[in-house]
C-alpha cells in the first residue's frame, strides 16, 4: 500500500510520501533508545506537565487537524473535532491520574512478614521503547490512548499508523515535540506494513501494541512471541445490540443507528448485529429502518453529513461483497444495499455506500460471522433472552455487547454470560479514559485506558528487604 493521502471522497490522490530507508529508520530506533535512558528518570509532574501542553495545543489546532483526518480517511468533519477534543481529553485525564495509578502497592503487612521481609512492595517502572501498530479509523484516538499513558508511565512511543493517514501521523509527532517532550519521545515512522518485522525484532523495541485487524494482529503477536516481547492486541469486532422487551424501544432505535453508522460504520465498537425479541421486533424494525433511511449520506467536510464515504475503494468492495452474498441467499434488504446516486459528478467517484439494514439472515452467509466495516447492520428475530445470548456469543469476536432492558434479572445474566470485554446496558458502547476497553476472543488480548492500559507496558517490580 503506497503512503498517501488520497481523498476517499472524490478518490483524488493529493500527497504522496517516501516511506523512511534503513539509515533513517536506525536513526529513529537509536534517538527512542538514548532518549529513554533519560526520560525514564523523569518524574510524573514533568510528564504532566508536557502532556497538558499537548493537550492545549491540539484544542487550538481542533478545526485543522479535524480538516486533515477527514480529507485522510473521509468521518464526517464534526465527528473528527469530537475526535480530536476526547483526545485533549484523554491526555488531561493522564496527566492528572497517572501517578496515583502508578502509585507503589504495599500488601498486607501479616502477608509481608509471611514473606520474610521486613517491607516489600511493588513499584511499577517503564519497559523502553514501546512499537505502535495503528489503524486510520480514528486517526487520533487510537494513537492517543497509547501514547498518553505510555508517555506519563515513562515510555517512548514508536508509531507506524496506517498508509492512507501521513499526514496525521505526522502532525502526531510535531504535536509532542512542540509540546517539549524530547525529540525521541514520541516518533512517526512513515513505513509500510512490510517493515514492521525488522523494526519490532530490533533489539531497542521491547513490546508493541496493535489496533487493526486479525491478520495484522495475528503477524505482529506471532513475532513478538518469537522475540518474547509483550503485546496488546485491539482487533475487530462484531458487537450485538440486544433488544428485550422491557426497552424504551424508541430510544433504542434512534441509538442503534448512531451505534451502527458512528465513523461511517467503520468503528471496532459499532454496533454491527441487532438482534430483538420477537414482541418488540416490527416495531424495533420499522424504527431502526426509518433511522437508516434519514441519514444524509455525502461530502464529510460538510457540517449536516451524517455518513461520509468508506476510507478506501478495497473497503467499499468487501462490504459489497458481504452484502450480496447475503442477499444472494435470502436476506432482505429494508433499506439500502447498494451505492448512493444524486451525490453528483465529483463524488460519486467517492466510495460510498447508502446505510443498509439487512434482515433474514443464516448462519451460512458470511455476513453471520465476518465483520461488516460500513454502515450494514443485520437484523435478528429471537424468541427469548437464551436465544438472544446464544446468537450474541455466536461470533468469533468478543470486542464490546449493549442490551437494551430495564430487566435486573436480565441485566444480571448478561453480564455473566456474554462473551464481550464490555456490557452497555440503554446506551452504546463510547470508550473513555476511566474504564478498560478491549476484547475476548477474536478481538485481542490486553487492555488500554484506566489504570489497566497504563499497566500494560510497566514492569511490575517486587521490591523486597530483608
Ligand atoms: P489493518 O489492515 O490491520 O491495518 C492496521 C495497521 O496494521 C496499519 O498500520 C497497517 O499498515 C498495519 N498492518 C497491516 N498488515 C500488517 C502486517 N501483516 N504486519 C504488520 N502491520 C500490518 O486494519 P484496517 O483494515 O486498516 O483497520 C480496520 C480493522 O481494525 C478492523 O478490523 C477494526 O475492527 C479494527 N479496529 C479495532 C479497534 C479496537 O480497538 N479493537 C479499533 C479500531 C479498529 P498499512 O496501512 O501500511 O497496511
Amino acid at each position: 500500500m503506497p503512503i498517501a493521502t488520497v481523498n476517499p471522497a472524490n478518490g483524488e490522490t493529493l500527497k504522496t510520501f517516501e516511506a523512511l530507508g534503513s539509515a533513517e529508520i536506525e536513526h529513529r530506533l537509536a534517538t527512542a533508545d538514548t532518549t529513554f535512558r533519560e526520560y525514564r528518570t523523569t518524574a510524573f509532574g514533568e510528564r504532566a506537565r508536557l502532556l497538558n501542553r499537548a493537550a492545549d495545543l491540539l484544542d487550538e489546532d481542533q478545526q485543522d487537524i479535524a480538516r486533515t483526518m477527514t480529507t485522510e480517511m473521509g468521518k464526517p468533519i464534526k465527528a473528527a473535532r469530537a475526535e480530536a477534543a476526547k483526545c485533549a481529553k484523554a491526555m488531561r485525564w493522564y496527566a492528572a491520574n497517572a501517578e496515583g495509578l502508578l502509585a507503589d502497592e504495599h500488601p498486607p503487612a501479616d502477608d509481608v512478614r509471611d514473606a520474610g521481609a521486613s517491607r516489600a512492595y511493588v513499584h511499577y517502572r517503564p519497559l523502553g521503547p514501546v512499537l505502535a501498530v495503528m489503524p486510520w479509523n480514528f486517526p487520533l484516538w487510537q494513537v492517543v490512548r497509547f501514547a498518553a499513558p505510555a508517555l506519563m508511565a515513562g515510555n517512548v512511543g514508536l508509531l507506524k499508523h496506517a498508509s492512507n493517514v501521513p499526514q496525521t501521523a505526522m502532525y502526531l509527532e510535531g504535536l509532542f515535540r512542540r509540546a517539549g517532550f524530547p525529540p525521541g519521545c514520541f516518533q512517526t515512522l512513515l513505513v509500510g506494513a512490510g517493515a514492521v518485522e525488522s523494526i519490532l525484532r530490533d533489539r531497542r523495541v521491547v513490546a508493541a501494541t496493535l489496533t487493526g485487524s486479525e491478520p495484522a494482529g495475528r503477524s505482529v503477536a506471532s513475532i513478538a512471541g518469537d522475540e518474547v516481547k509483550h503485546t496488546v492486541l485491539e482487533l475487530g469486532g462484531s458487537d450485538p445490540f440486544l433488544v428485550l422487551p422491557s426497552a424504551d424501544i424508541p430510544q433504542a432505535a434512534r441509538t442503534a443507528v448512531t451505534a451502527r453508522v458512528q465513523n461511517n460504520g467503520q468503528s471496532c465498537i459499532a454496533a454491527k448485529r441487532f438482534i430483538v425479541h420477537t414482541d418488540v421486533y416490527d416495531e424495533f424494525a420499522e424504527r431502526f429502518t426509518a433511522g437508516m433511511n434519514d441519514l444524509t449520506v455525502g461530502d464529510p467536510q460538510q457540517e449536516t453529513t451524517d455518513v461520509g464515504p468508506l476510507s478506501s475503494e478495497q473497503g467499499r468492495a468487501d462490504l459489497e461483497e458481504l452484502v450480496d452474498d447475503a442477499v444472494h441467499q435470502g436476506a432482505t434488504a429494508l433499506c439500502g444495499g447498494s451505492r448512493p446516486t444524486g451525490l453528483g459528478a465529483e463524488l460519486e467517484r467517492g466510495w460510498f455506500y447508502t446505510p443498509t439494514v439487512l434482515s433474514g439472515i443464516t448462519p451460512a452467509m458470511r455476513i453471520h460471522r465476518e465483520e461488516t466495516f460500513g454502515p450494514v447492520a443485520t437484523l435478528y428475530r429471537v424468541e427469548d433472552l437464551d436465544e438472544a445470548v446464544n446468537l450474541a456469543n455466536d461470533s468469533p469476536f468478543g470486542l464490546s455487547s449493549n442490551v437494551w432492558t430495564r430487566d435486573a434479572d436480565e441485566s444480571r445474566r448478561c453480564v455473566r454470560d456474554l462473551q464481550a470485554g464490555g456490557v452497555f446496558f440503554n446506551g452504546m458502547t463510547a470508550s473513555h479514559p476511566a474504564l478498560p476497553f478491549g476484547g475476548v476472543k477474536r478481538s485481542g488480548y490486553g487492555r488500554e485506558l484506566a489504570g489497566h492500559g497504563i499497566r500494560e507496558f510497566c514492569n511490575a517490580t517486587t521490591v523486597w528487604y530483608g
